[in-house]
This record gives structure tokens, sequence and C-alpha cells, in this order.
């Protein structure tokens, strides 16, 4: 289906085996486990001979018709649905860490992933390196021998930060080191991770995929691009099972172990959302750009950032990676947190929550929630600001989102 545009091969995406009643939209399988007609069928099953689900937690219709349309979409070869983009990153890295390994970073990170590399893997004897990711030599200096992941988010959240793609593309592959992506602040309909030379791209499918909000989840997205060779935990795999190395261990191993399993309620309304996705960005995004423009020229508002501005440090990567609309979020700073916490508390439409990309806009203040329990000094160093305010822009109208935003900033 190479030949049709990216909604056609989304919606027409075939089942793996024909609907009994010829259902139009893939049916949810709730059930834990499945049926065999004879003990062969069910050993073949077990040990990998057929590709008959067995259970839930392993494999199941529902979400498995989700990870197809994924695959279809970006041209990986292997697509896992989690239930969280928490669990898709700690799952990746639960695949290619080990003690004595360190992971090449930025401290421009998520706040929970943050905590994952700097806390939970610390105890298990993985190191975390930040460095300058738009700082070549800085990436280059902090990889050595024993570097299992370089990791970035494309579009980093708050400070939105772009790193060069191609560019730590090339470092990476010289040392021998897969390079893993956070792509959640852009979807799959703006930005082709695998032509940048990303290995393996993780998103939280609950922001632009689940269609508003409606649940949470992930996806790890192999590209089947990297030699695992030189890994110490894959190396064997290698041997066997070449470039899938990776998705063959995650997915025969630790996912089953980890136990974060897409349910398929969750995947029917990803699946669905899936079908939505690219118009609804297109839409959000170009309000995002309007806003961004329009707040520009508010006395009231110190700077708004946002890397489709044309005067963006950024904008011109930025329009490489991800095209003219990059993304539906953006950041803007007031004179102080009180000014930040009145402007909130004065809105009327647009809703002071968490989470991104809802079809509702969204406002909240990074400093005093997502990285509420972190030292200053820690948000410092991670350029989190108590004067910014994020916003992700939802479905209303460019004026009505504006003129709310207007009324709390002067009245
Ligand atoms: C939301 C988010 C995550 C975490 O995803 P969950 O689905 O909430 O677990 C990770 N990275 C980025 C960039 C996010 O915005």
């Amino acid at each position: 289906m190479e030949e049709f545009s990216f909604e056609s091969r989304l919606l027409h995406t075939p089942y793996e085996k024909p609907d009994a009643y010829n259902s139009l939209a893939m049916p949810v399988y709730n059930s834990a486990a499945f049926e065999f007609e004879t003990a062969e069928a069910m050993e073949a099953a077990f040990v990998g001979r057929s590709a008959e689900h067995t259970y839930s937690r392993i494999t199941n219709p529902t979400v498995q018709y989700f990870e197809t349309r994924v695959r279809e979409i970006t041209g990986a070869v292997g697509v896992t649905a989690l239930n969280s983009g928490m669990a898709a990153i700690s799952n990746v890295m639960m695949t290619i860490g080990y003690a004595g390994g360190n992971i090449v970073t930025s401290s421009h990170l998520f706040g929970n992933t943050y905590s994952l590399f700097k806390m939970t893997l610390a105890a298990f004897g993985v190191e975390v390196r930040f460095c300058d990711l738009t700082d070549s030599e800085a990436v280059r200096k902090q990889i050595d021998g024993n570097t299992f992941a370089l990791f970035l988010e494309v579009i980093t959240n708050p400070q939105l930060e772009v790193a060069d793609l191609k560019q730590l593309s090339v470092i990476a592959k010289e040392a021998g080191v897969p390079l893993i992506a956070d792509t959640t602040v852009v979807p799959f309909s703006a930005f082709q991770a695998n032509k940048f030379g990303v290995n393996i791209e993780v998103v939280s499918s609950t922001k632009y995929i689940s269609g508003g909000a409606t649940s949470v989840g992930g996806l790890i997205v192999d590209y089947g691009t990297f030699d695992w060779s030189r890994s110490p935990v894959l190396s064997s795999l290698a041997k066997q099972f070449g470039l899938n190395a990776f998705s063959v261990r995650m997915r025969k191993e630790i996912h089953r172990n980890m136990g974060a399993y897409m349910t398929p309620q969750v995947a029917y309304m990803q699946t669905l959302g899936l079908e939505t996705m690219s118009l609804r960005f297109e839409r959000q995004a170009s309000t995002c750009l309007e806003l961004a423009k329009r707040l520009q020229e508010s006395d009231k508002v110190e700077s708004v950032n946002y890397t489709g501005l044309t005067d963006n440090p950024f904008y011109e990567l930025s329009k490489m990676q991800f095209g003219p609309l990059p993304g539906a979020m953006l950041t803007f700073d007031l004179s102080s947190k009180e000014a930040c916490f009145s402007f909130m508390n004065r809105l009327k439409l647009i809703c002071r929550a968490t989470n991104l990309f809802d079809n509702k806009s969204l406002v909240i203040h990074p400093a005093s929630t997502i990285f509420g329990t972190f030292s200053e000094e820690q948000r410092v160093s991670m350029d989190v600001s108590q004067k910014t305010i994020r916003l992700s822009v939802g479905l209303e109208e460019a004026d009505d989102l504006f003129n709310d935003i207007k009324q709390a900033l002067y009245s």
C-alpha cells in the first residue's frame, strides 16, 4: 500500500484474519485467553511456531491491529503498544541496559523520564550522563564503550529545544550506539523518525494518537536499522536474529515479564484516534502558530517560545525536521510565578490541566507541577523557569482562545 497517502494506508490496513461478521471496525477482544483445537496447536503457539494468540498479556487481536496500523504508517519493522509512554521508555531501557552501562542524554527531559534515568535505573547500576545535545562535541565526549543509548526528545518540553538529528545519528552510528528518540510532541504524519537516523522511536500515544485524551498508552517503534552485535545484552540474539534482535528480546522477554501491555479497550480507542490524528494536528498546530504570533505582540508577555516562529533560534532546523508546524504546544513567560498563577486562575475557556494535545486547550505551570517535587537547583539545571506557562492548543477557534488569553492577561 506504499503508493497510497498516509490516511488511505492507515484506514485500509487489513485485518490479520477476516472478521466473522465483516465488522468494519476492529472489534474489542475482551478476553484474557484464547482456546486451541488441539494440544499440538497449543504447543505450536507457545513455542512460537505459529502466531496464534494465547494470552492477552502477550498479544491480543485488537492491540495487534493497532500495532499493525502504526507499522503501516511508519514503515517500521516492529511496533509494540504498551500501557503508557513511560512503559515504552522503561521497556526499551530494560531491553538494552545493563549494570555498568550508561545513557547519554540531555537534562531537558520529561519529568518522569528524568526520574526514571536518574533514580530508578541508577538502582540497577545504570549511569545517566547529561550533556548539551545541541553541541555535537559535548555528545562525542560523553559517549564511551559502555554507552548503550543516545536518548533525546525531538522537541524538549518545556524548553522547546531541538537537536540536529542527522548530526547526532552520525555520531551515534560512529560510536555503535543506538539513537533513541521520544517523538511524542510531533505526530507520525509530520515527522518521519527513520529518515533522520532514529533507530528506535518511543511515543506517548496518550497525546496526539488517543483521539482527544481518551486513554493512556505508549508505543515502541523499531526501524530495524541498528546492528546489535556489539551490545553486551543483545549480541547473542543478534547472531540469530540480526537487526531484529532488539524487538525479539523486548517482545519475548521484557514486555512479557514487565507486564505493561496495552488493554484491548485502549487499543480500540487509539486505533480510532489514529484515524483523525493528522486532521486534528493540522488544525491544532496552525492555531498554535497563530496564537504564538499574537502572544508576541502582548506587552504582558516577556517571551514566546514556539519553534515555528521565524525568529526562534531553532526555526530552520525545526522546519527541516518537522515541517512548518512543529507541534501544538507553546510556552510563554510572564513576569513572575505569581503573574502566571493569576493568569491561569482568570482563564475561562482554557482548562487548567496537565496532558498534551487534548481536543481542549490546556494550560499548566510546569515548574510547580510536573517539576514541582524537584529541587530548585535541579529545575535550574533543567532550564525549567518559574515564569513559564505551557499551553497545549486544542480544537477551539483561535479567536476564542486568544480572547480568553487576553482577558486573563489584562483583567
Ligand atoms: C506524556 C509524555 C511522556 C509520558 O507518557 P505517558 O503516556 O504519560 O506515560 C513521555 N514523554 C513525553 C515527551 C511526554 O509528553
